[in-house]
């Protein structure tokens, strides 16, 4: 039995009726652009988040997450974000998206097992929330497509967790494809996929300092990224997207800023610029090349939109002086999590594990590192697809949901709504606590 069926079953004493799974991402280039209107580029990684689900009769919500060691209770009358675990809130926060979709009233039990580390800007929190999306959409047969499910898994991360995140998260997990890159437009929600040189290899390094989004630095970047563009939109009437200014508009607009604000608007407006560089170069075959950008990523990052950190320049140092890295640079939002180097063949694990000692030198903590290959976006498991310990689906990575198409990443201007929040007994255990008995569950 694979091993999400049976932590359902340890937990919930039945089997569930729908299995989805998504992958972590790593964010290749485009940093801080997605929401600034930007081109930003993603791949999925190999690690992934399962997700196990029933419907229930009655108005109960069960959730269990392996990782986490915790069974929560609540019901469809009662769940809120103010007394659940944190954690909670991306699972309810889709769940809650789907409410405003249909009067769906049935309570569900939940399980969630996950390979991602969490917190280190592998976007766990997308595949919990697109697996979570996957799930409900098979077992309510709505059929949505999966754009329509990559802007409501974004919205629950917005609205209802309260992450101001931008859309690449979602679009990757949820379009991802093995050996491709995910090349999205935030200013439009288009992707296009962009296939990898096979000659390509990424390897992750997690710092040991992990991040916590909600009231931490993004969301300054974020108002400060506002506040540039409220400013420039003065003397440029019209633009609606820092990333779609030009280098030269910056340049000329800078006295009327704020310093700091100029040093981010700078950073966002070169990198939308080294992403088209940096796609061009492996266009043309050119890995070198493709390599420097991300290297000049980096430094802009370190440098004009201060979002990395001593342990991440240290990386991004230790990997550049290796030959065979054709180039490295902090991924996702930064201040810690992990750095991605994109390198040759040549790398290897002996080199891998140089970093990681000369790190620990340094820093007296050891960081956790692995190489990817370039996996599959997020999919429904038939159950007879699922057979080894690791999670991992044995067949091709086939989005197998019904309806898919897969190139149609038009976004839709959505009216986001508050939910209602009825108070009402919501319970927390740990998961040695208790032993939940068979309840009532639809099919
Ligand atoms: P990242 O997306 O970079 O991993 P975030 O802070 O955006 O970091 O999301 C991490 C959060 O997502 C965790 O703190 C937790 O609340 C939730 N999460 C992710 N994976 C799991 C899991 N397997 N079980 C429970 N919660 C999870
Ligand atoms: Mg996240």
């Amino acid at each position: 039995m694979h091993l999400i069926h049976q932590i359902f079953h340890d937990h919930f004493n039945c089997a569930p009726t729908v299995v989805a799974s998504a992958p972590g991402r790593v964010e290749v280039i485009g940093n801080h652009t997605d929401y600034n209107g930007g081109t930003v580029v993603g791949a999925c990684v190999e690690k992934r988040l399962f997700v196990a689900l029933r419907l229930r009769k009655d108005q109960q919500i069960r959730l269990f997450s392996q990782n986490e060691a915790e069974l929560v209770e609540t019901s469809v009358r009662s769940y809120t974000t103010e007394t659940l675990p944190h954690w909670t809130s991306y699972a309810l926060g889709v769940f809650d998206e789907f409410r405003m979709l249909g009067s769906h009233d049935l309570g569900f039990d939940l399980a969630i097992n996950s390979a991602i580390p969490t917190g280190e800007g592998l976007s766990s929190s997308a595949a919990f929330e697109m697996a979570t999306a996957l799930a409900f959409n098979k077992i309510l047969g709505l059929n949505l497509p999966m754009a329509a499910l990559v802007l409501l898994s974004h919205r629950a991360e917005n609205r209802y967790v309260g992450v101001p995140c931008g859309l690449l998260d979602q679009t990757v997990v949820g379009f991802g494809k093995t050996n491709s890159l995910i090349v999205l437009d935030a200013s439009s929600g288009r992707h296009h996929v962009f296939q990898i040189a096979e000659a390509a290899r990424l390897f992750i390094f997690r710092t040991h300092i992990r991040h916590e989004l909600r009231h931490s630095p993004y969301e300054v970047r974020h108002r400060e990224c506002r506040n540039a563009l409220i400013a420039l939109s003065k003397v440029i009437p019209g633009i609606r997207h820092l990333a779609h200014l030009h280098p030269s508009d910056i340049k000329a607009y800078d006295i009327i800023m704020d310093e700091v604000l100029v040093r981010r608007a700078r950073h966002v407006i070169e990198e939308q610029r080294r992403v088209g560089a940096f796609l061009g170069a492996l266009h043309a075959g050119n890995l070198s090349a493709a390599g420097q950008f991300l290297n000049a990523s980096h430094h802009s990052s370190r440098s004009l939109f201060e979002n990395s950190s001593p342990e991440l320049d240290f990386l991004v140092s230790q990997l550049c002086a290796k030959e065979s890295v054709f180039g490295a640079r902090l991924s996702g939002a930064g201040w810690g999590g992990a750095a991605v180097a994109l390198t040759s063949p040549a790398f290897t694990s002996v080199d891998a594990e140089q970093v990681v000692d000369a790190y620990e030198t340094n820093f007296e903590a050891r960081p956790g590192w692995w190489t990817t290959t370039i996996g599959p976006g997020a999919m429904i498991h038939e159950e007879d697809g699922i057979h080894n310990e690791e999670g991992i689906h044995e067949e091709d990575g086939v989005n197998e949901e019904d309806g898919v198409n897969e190139e149609d990443g038009v976004r839709t201007e959505e009216k986001v709504e508050k939910p209602s929040k009825v108070q009402s007994k919501n319970r927390t255990q740990k998961k040695a606590e208790n032993k939940p008995t068979k309840d009532p569950e639809v099919e």
